[in-house]
């Protein structure tokens, strides 16, 4: 018998013989060395520890979560909570691998509501750290026990009802592990973020953190608002919206949550929170479903912010695809894509200044105020919203009502429309409507003052100063009812020229228009050629009907070209339209009437997305008199 294994069992083969190709024994491995293994997918880092035992926490119905680190946590990380404790005969269980209260057949999984479920989490820290487990159940003992990871050992000791887990020196027994870690900071800053994230979908829920005895952060109980602008700064509060999706008639899945407004979005994707059932969770669905609600408005490479809290029948979510549940699998990733993205997507629709009168912070802050005044008995449902998919069935989310302003536009409307046809040039100007100061007032862009080198528009709102950026936002108005006319009737309203224009053409062009006849047509044109070196116009958009009408049909033409016919998807499309629009809107350095002005203006607040042109940038920015008056360091 050939044996190339080493001679003993317990002899490590040499490299040499590790390098052959002969059969090698297989042992089963110790123990600790699989805890050890195991550990590895669990615990990366000192945060994942937090997180951990955080999800503990919280699993046992704690109200008050006080985390203690010291050196980053990897000297000592101590997780305090008020839950409900484990039972002293318990204790030795609770660290043993695959042992978990939380489910016990399969179906239990199926519904599993807790953070954990796998049995693995304190067995694996065990392993490659100094754990202690210190609790007492609410009733049934005097006194406290205290368990020793390494001895075992288990013995009384005082403490209120609640646990402790207390693990120290991480990563001890496997040193290269270790040098993976970086400075303290750094893992103290993970560790922040670790508990952040279960503070956002926890408002009920107090929690401190604390480092080399300072206190680091202090979040209190209270409203879901509060809660927010406490761990991710008044800043996000002032440009959130708040999103409260309809659940679906099957009941499958409801979005809520808040969403930045454009503006707010930063150069990194640092403050995109997504829930799942109340678990943090990085899913690739959801984080596409929001990047694409924001893709008409966002400008470039900017990265929205959002806290989104996905509730889903747990039977249509996998959460164990994962050995720290990061990550979860949809059973239809589309109605989840649909929920999320509608849901966004209508809240970023309502301008601003339609929705909150205007976006002075003090005043984006009364949506908060808005939804608490709506009645507290709401703030309840909002809290068990979103604690865990239990609530799945009864959940009825408070229902914000913006402020509105638009309904003291009803009516002004129509005379808007055709005041807005003078900016095209279609027909002189007509008197703008009788403005009585007061209507002025309620207007939430204001007045129209003056134009500023033919590109900006200034006017006076009852907060002070607004600026326009006319083009911009022209641009939008006409991109938005391009978009409407197309969804509704599939063909862009079309006008024929009464004598058609004909322009010189390049072949490519002339061989373009012949091969997206349909589309053009669709688009509200009728390009033909004329000859074999021209074209010829024969109906443009309606709603375009005044510009320059080649300009137009080159660029359309140019755009066509360049994404083919495979392309006539929902990118292509806007992209086309987006092109249209900007070739229609009002360019600068042309003069506009104040009454041309107010009907841009009013325009603004009656169109969706209107706060930032096509491209994502601003199209109005407001002075406040506070700002105007530091301008001038006039105090008031
Ligand atoms: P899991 O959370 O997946 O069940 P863990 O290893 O994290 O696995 O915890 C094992 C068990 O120990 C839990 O199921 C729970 O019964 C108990 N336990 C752990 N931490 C706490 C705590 N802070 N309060 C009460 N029970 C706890
Ligand atoms: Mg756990």
């Amino acid at each position: 018998m050939i044996n190339t294994a080493p001679s003993s069992a317990n002899e490590l083969p040499s490299p040499d013989e590790s390098a052959g190709y002969g059969p090698k024994q297989i042992c089963e491995l110790a123990d600790e060395l699989i805890s050890q293994i195991a550990a590895g997918e669990v615990v990366e880092r000192p945060a994942s520890v937090v997180r951990e035992l955080v999800d503990n926490a919280l699993d046992a119905g704690a109200t008050q979560v006080t985390v203690r680190l010291v050196a980053g946590g990897v000297r000592l990380i101590s997780v305090e909570d008020d839950g409900c404790g484990i039972e002293p005969n318990q204790l030795p269980m609770a660290l043993r691998r695959h042992a978990t209260s939380k489910i016990a057949t399969l179906q239990d999984l199926e519904s599993v509501s807790t953070m954990g479920f796998r049995g693995e989490a304190l067995a694996a820290i065990n392993a490659i750290a100094e754990l202690t487990l210190l609790s007492r159940t609410w009733a049934t003992d005097a006194s406290a026990w205290l368990l020793h990871g390494q001895t075992g050992e288990v013995s009384p000791t005082a403490r209120t009802p609640g646990s402790t887990v207390e693990v120290k020196e991480l990563f001890f027994a496997t040193p290269a592990r270790r040098k993976f870690l970086k400075t303290d900071a750094t893992e103290l800053a993970h560790c922040v973020e670790a508990v952040r994230r279960h503070a956002l979908a926890r408002p009920q829920v107090s929690f401190a953190i604390w480092h080399d005895g300072k206190l680091v952060e202090n979040w209190r109980a209270g409203r879901p608002e509060q809660r927010l602008a406490d761990v991710l700064g008044d800043e996000f509060m002032a440009h959130a919206l708040p999103l409260a999706g309809a659940r679906a008639n099957d009941g499958s899945v409801q979005v809520l949550g808040w969403a930045g407004v454009p503006d707010a979005a930063r150069a990194r994707a640092d403050q995109q929170f997504a829930y799942v059932n109340g678990r943090y969770v990085r899913e690739k669905t959801i984080a596409h479903a929001a990047r694409s609600a924001y893709a008409d408005v966002l400008h470039g490479a900017r990265q929205p912010v959002y806290v989104l809290f996905v509730s889903i029948n747990p039977s249509r979510v996998d959460v164990n695809v994962h050995p720290t549940k990061i990550e979860v699998r949809f059973r239809d990733g589309r109605e989840v894509h649909q929920a999320v993205f509608k849901t966004i997507h209508n809240a970023l629709a309502t301008p601003r200044s339609a929705a909150a009168g205007v976006a002075a912070p003090a005043e984006m802050n009364s949506i908060g105020a808005a939804s608490s005044q709506q009645g507290e008995p709401n703030q309840a449902n909002m809290v068990d919203a979103y604690a865990t998919p239990e609530n799945l069935g009864n959940m009825h989310f408070v229902q914000y009502t913006r402020p509105q302003f638009a309904i003291h536009f009803a009516s002004e409307r129509t005379a808007s429309f055709t005041q807005l046809d003078v900016l095209w040039g279609k027909q002189s100007p007509i008197p703008a409507a009788e403005q009585t100061g007061s209507e002025a007032a309620v207007w939430p862009l204001g007045r129209a003052i003056a134009q500023v080198h033919g590109v900006y528009i200034l006017a006076e709102n009852a907060h002070g100063l607004v600026i326009v950026d006319m083009h911009a936002a022209h641009e939008r108005i006409v991109y938005e009812r391009l978009k409407g006319q197309l969804d509704a009737t599939q063909t862009v309203a079309s006008q024929p020229l009464l004598i058609p224009e004909t322009f010189a053409a390049t072949p490519t062009e002339v061989a373009t228009a012949e091969a997206f006849e349909g589309v053009l047509a669709e688009l509200g044109m009728d390009i033909t050629p004329f000859s074999p070196k021209t074209l010829a116009i024969r109906a443009v958009p309606t709603s375009l009907a005044g510009g320059n009408a080649t300009e137009l049909a080159r660029s359309v033409l140019a755009q066509l070209q360049q994404h083919g016919a495979s392309e006539v998807v929902q990118r292509a499309r806007d992209s086309l339209l987006g092109t249209m629009a900007c070739h229609s809107a009002v360019r600068a350095n042309r003069r506009l009437t104040l009454p041309e002005m107010d009907a841009l203006l009013r325009q603004m607040e009656v169109t969706e997305r209107s706060d930032q042109c096509n491209h994502g940038r601003p199209t109005w920015r407001q002075l406040a008199m506070k700002e105007l008056d530091a301008l001038f360091m006039r105090g008031r």
